[in-house]
């Protein structure tokens, strides 16, 4: 593992050099917050955000995105035929990526990548990108990544974790990519690994907010299931989907033929359980008929069955995007300690 020390007037240039070889994707001013977008040939990351509006999950999971094409125009050639959509798996940087966000896309990873299922769309995105986090060294208010086994200087998922150091960064290549493309930047100057143990105590100690997890396995799943404070916590809710789209670690999408004329696309597009047609059947039943079942869902799937299924903790990386947009306020901090503390009813 290499720590290496890049003069803050030495930055532009590196990140330039780079984009011969990766395309690079950073934090941008997009309207009143800050977005990752493609930076163009000289623009730098900007880093001046606490975090995104949006997760950067469509990196490697796209919110739309063209998976098969085909058409029945018998003039045209490979009529008929299912053809796989050509992309561009080239190397990209995602480079500024907070380190909860880093961790959530590691989470999701357990959904694309499984022993019995590989996604090749999204594990191809996944293997061409190097993921250079940013430490948070000032979290907002509402950050509870602590109590969710992640953290400020977390570095699960990362191929780099880069923390600013007055006139400096301060790097630490974490994998093979991620020395690469320190590399190919040209930056070799030796940096102290100390600075991220100073910079992680000091960084933790700012988050003040957190979830109590600790009794989330003890409980039988039917106990949590019918618990009778769900009705209370699904009333204000819309079904907007805000908190899955903003969501970090929220995977559920739907795939859709789209046709025009003779010719047709297979698009793979987000999806979101808060949404009603998310479980209609073709039979007009569903099995998620009321938002209680759709709110429901979200958290028991978060905070129970992931939990459960995969010993790795909750579904959730605390980055605290779904408290500050959901527009009733419907908090899965307050959720989760909910959760956390039901008494079941005796058994009779
Ligand atoms: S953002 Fe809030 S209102 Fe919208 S679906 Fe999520 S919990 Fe419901
Ligand atoms: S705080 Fe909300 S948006 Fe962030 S990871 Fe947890 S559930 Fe997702």
């Amino acid at each position: 593992m290499k720590v290496i020390k890049i003069d803050k007037a030495k930055w532009a240039s590196g990140v330039s050099s780079l984009q011969g070889t990766y395309k690079i994707i950073g934090p941008a001013v997009d309207g009143d917050a800050h977005n990752f977008k493609e930076l163009a040939k000289g623009e730098e990351p900007d880093f001046n955000f606490l975090n995104t509006k949006l997760s950067p999950k469509s990196i490697v999971f796209p919110q739309s995105e063209k998976m098969l094409e085909y058409s029945v125009d018998e003039n045209k050639e490979d009529h008929h035929i299912m053809k796989e959509v050509k992309k561009d798996y080239s190397p990209r940087a995602v480079v500024g990526i907070r380190p909860c966000d880093a961790k959530a896309i590691n989470l999701v990873k357990m959904n694309f990548d499984t022993d019995d299922y590989k996604d090749p769309y999204w594990l191809k995105l996944y293997e061409a990108t190097t993921f250079v986090g940013l430490a948070c060294d000032k979290p907002c208010d509402s950050c509870f990544c602590t109590s969710t086994g992640c953290g400020p200087y977390n570095e699960e998922g990362l191929d780099i974790l880069l923390k600013e150091d007055g006139a400096s960064y301060v790097a630490k290549a974490l994998t093979e990519k991620g020395e690469t493309l320190l590399g190919a930047a040209g930056f070799s100057d030796a940096g102290d690994e100390a600075a991220f143990e100073a910079g992680k105590k000091d960084a933790e100690a700012k988050i003040t907010s957190s979830v109590q997890t600790d009794k989330l396995k003890d409980f039988s799943t039917l106990d949590l299931y019918n618990a009778d404070f769900w009705e209370d916590l699904s009333f204000a809710c819309l079904n907007c989907g805000t908190c899955t789209f903003a969501c970090p670690t929220c995977w559920c999408f739907d795939i859709q033929d789209e046709v025009k004329g003779k010719d047709g696309v297979r698009v793979r597009n987000w999806d979101s359980c808060m949404f009603p047609l998310f479980t209609m059947h073709t039979t007009g039943h569903n099995p998620r008929g009321t938002k209680e079942h759709r709110v429901r869902q979200r958290f028991m799937h978060k905070l129970k069955y992931f939990v459960d299924k995969y010993e790795k903790g909750i579904m959730c990386v605390g980055c605290g995007r779904c408290v500050n947009q959901c527009p009733v306020n419907i908090d899965i901090r307050k959720v989760c300690d909910v959760m956390n503390n039901h008494v079941p009813e005796p058994v009779k």
